[in-house]
């Protein structure tokens, strides 16, 4: 049988390459056709054929109080009537960028942008520029955006240059993103060493959800911290899956630990396309054209979009309490799928922080990206495709973070459940 998402599949085929305009949309790690979302509110998606499903993806992250909020769309609605677009100032970016700053303490001044790919372009180019140094360090595993910067795997050695990580990346680029493990700070410090006087900036994030989800050890931030004052390179942390999402400040919230320099992206535009960089005014005055740092966006600071981000801030400032509501959704998960993987005897490792979770097919503690990969990915593809068919819409990949929102309850929480015992038997079999 046909359904609507397979033909429109074959279709996007046909002139989108891939059929998606995101790589991880296109189901191929988990196998399957993709499903086509008709409509979202509250804890469902519904797909273009009328099945609903429990939404565990969130936009990869945005909708924190569940799919389209009467406060947010409602704002949009209102912001919809006054026009789309200026290219001149409007009042929103002001109060929205007052907003982030009262958020987040580190952060002093802030530029708004389209996307988290273009908040570390710019955060990284910043950082050169302040410090008068061309490399930067990151972390294998992290994801920072699309920006060729980021997209370099790991030498094989602390003296060994890293590669393009995709085909268009120039080796020059290369040349100038060193990696290092996380959760491993003597690689870090090997790094700085070999590289005396040259490494601009560090860039991570702090909690790690672009490799299915991992949590820094104790320490390992504020040694991290330590190793960029001693080598006068800047800290940056990329919270543009983790900033709003696990405090009302990010990462920073729960630890104290000021970066010299933020990015975000994701929750911030409230389900619209919005990113921002910011952090302490000395070194943000660098930026255009206050300084000389060029970065610039026609459609950057978008009525529509801040509105949104605005939106979804207040609504975050207005219920504080939401935080300690997710953290005990994600623990009450995070115990029944641990219990269902011992009574089952199945090897899998739950990693849980706040509302973001993941489960991984292996029987080792998930610390780094060389423990995520021994995650068997054939395993994941089954789970996936049964939690599916019980209706409930999974990131498709192993090494994604489940995304919760302040939209399930107590029910949602048991289909979950149901359903993710129903799954992991199928994996028994497979
Ligand atoms: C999603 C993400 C990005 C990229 O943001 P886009 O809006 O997809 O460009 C960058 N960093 C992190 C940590 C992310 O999760």
């Amino acid at each position: 049988m046909g359904s609507l998402s397979a033909s429109y599949f074959e279709r996007a085929q046909e002139v989108i390459p891939g059929g998606v305009n995101s790589p991880v949309r296109a189901f191929k790690s988990v196998g399957g056709s993709p499903l086509f979302i008709q409509s979202a509110k509250g804890a469902y998606l519904k797909d273009v054929d009328g099945k609903e499903y429990i939404d565990l993806i969130g936009s990869w992250g945005p909708m924190l109080f569940g799919q389209a909020h009467p406060s947010i769309e409602n704002a949009v609605r209102e912001a919809l009537s006054n026009g789309f677009s200026f290219g001149a100032p409007s009042y929103n970016e002001v109060l929205i960028a007052e907003k982030i700053v009262s958020m987040i303490p580190s952060i002093e001044k802030v530029r708004l942008v389209n996307s988290g790919t273009e908040a570390t372009m710019a955060a990284i180019r910043l950082a050169r520029a302040y410090t008068n140094r061309d490399k930067i360090i990151k972390f294998e595993g992290c994801y920072h955006g699309h920006g060729d910067s980021f997209l370099i795997a790991a030498g094989s050695g602390v003296a060994t240059l890293g590669t393009p990580d995709s085909p268009g990346v120039t080796v020059s680029t290369a040349k100038d993103t060193l990696t290092a493990i996380y959760n491993d700070l003597a690689s870090l410090e090997l790094l700085f060493k070999a590289n005396p006087n040259s490494i601009s900036a560090v860039i991570l994030e702090p909690v790690v959800g672009n490799m299915g989800l991992v949590i820094p050890e104790p320490g390992f931030i504020e040694g991290i911290q330590q190793l960029c004052q001693t080598h006068g390179s800047l800290l940056i942390f990329d919270e543009v899956m983790t900033g709003f999402r696990l405090s009302s400040s990010g990462y920073q919230g729960l630890t104290q630990i000021q970066p010299d320099l933020t990015t975000l992206g994701k929750i911030i535009g409230g389900g619209l396309p919005v990113g921002a960089y910011g952090g302490k005014a000395e070194i943000m005055n660098m930026i255009a054209p206050a300084g000389p740092v060029y970065q610039a966006g026609t459609l950057s600071g978008n009525p529509l979009a801040t509105t949104a981000g605005l939106a979804m801030l207040n609504l975050i400032t207005n219920h504080p309490e939401v935080y300690q509501a997710l953290n005990q959704k994600g623990e009450f998960l995070a115990e029944g799928i641990r219990q269902q993987l011992k009574d089952l005897q199945i090897d899998g490792f739950v990693n849980q922080i706040g509302s973001m979770f993941t489960l991984f097919f292996t029987n080792i503690a998930v610390k780094n990206f060389s423990d995520a990969k021994t995650s068997d990915t054939a395993k994941f593809g089954v789970y996936f495709r049964e939690m599916l068919n019980q209706g409930v819409y999974l990131p498709p990949s192993q090494f994604e973070s489940w995304f919760l929102s302040a939209a399930l309850d107590q029910s949602h929480l048991d289909h979950i459940l149901k359903a993710s015992r129903i799954a992991l038997e199928k994996t028994l079999g497979a």
